[in-house]
């Protein structure tokens, strides 16, 4: 029997897939200890419950919702569990995605290969050319050329799957230039066709309030950074999102 180590379950969200009502399943755990983690109480400790627990609350559920989004923590440190709750989404139609920050590229690699997965959505948390800057944000080595890996699997998946990027942004750590050469990153590695998304870092939960109020964007500077981003390089779509306003697209070439 498959044990997840379960860090909570919100069972209707709009935010999280744009255009989709999705369950999201929070996994406990996660390699990298990120500045500015906003699930920090998620990276360590037990909860594990039985798959067919989870199954339930799937056919409880399924009426309401049409996907299924695994988040963290980091889903793929428990590739059983991806594989058994997409398995278990699947039988009931419904869509599955997941949010990483790339850091498994290998067990992405083969979890593609089994086409359970519809959706990624990957975290590109600084240039995939600056290991310092990444290891600087997620106190951990190697992390970059990980990621770089994992873009590249995703986009030479077996199944055409769709893949979403986001850049977490704060001032002083990854503002105007990040995002630009991250747009670059993108266009070169072939996925300009993918969403770009820009997403407010905040300060509220961060731990040893490593960030302050003062670093955050506003809503009109995401709007800065979104073009910045777009003019970069020739992405398709690039988005901002806020938790006040959601995800608004903020330029698309037609
Ligand atoms: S990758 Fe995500 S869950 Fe893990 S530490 Fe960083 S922000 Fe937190």
């Amino acid at each position: 029997m498959i044990k997840i180590n379960l860090g909570g379950i919100v069972p209707f969200s709009t935010i999280d897939w744009r255009g989709k009502a999705a369950m999201v399943i929070f996994l406990r755990g996660c390699p990298l200890r990120c500045m500015y983690c906003q699930n920090y109480n998620l990276l360590e400790g037990t909860h594990y419950v039985e798959m067919k627990e989870l199954e339930e609350e799937l056919i409880k559920n399924e009426a309401f919702i049409d996907a299924v989004v695994l988040s963290g923590g980091e889903p793929f440190m428990q590739p059983h569990a991806v594989e058994a709750i997409a398995h278990g989404a699947k039988k009931h139609s419904l869509f599955v995605a997941v949010q990483t920050n790339g850091f498994y590229s290998d067990i992405i690699k083969s979890t593609l290969k089994r086409n359970l997965i519809d959706k990624i959505l990957l975290d590109l948390k600084a240039p995939l050319s600056d290991e310092r800057l990444y290891e600087s944000l997620t106190k951990v080595a190697g992390v970059a050329g990980r990621v770089k890996n994992t873009l590249d699997a995703c986009i030479h998946a077996p199944k055409n799957i769709d893949l979403e990027l986001v850049t977490t942004v704060f001032k002083n750590l990854v503002g105007s230039e990040e995002v630009k050469r991250i747009a670059k990153d993108i266009e070169e590695a072939g996925a300009a066709g993918c969403p770009y998304v820009i997403q407010q870092g905040r300060a509220e939960h961060v731990p040893d309030k490593a960030i302050k109020e003062d670093d955050m964007f506003s809503h009109e500077e995401l709007k800065e950074l979104a073009a910045d981003a777009y003019h970069a390089a020739d992405l398709k779509e690039v988005r901002i999102r806020t938790r006040e306003d959601g995800e608004e697209v903020i330029y698309r070439r037609s």
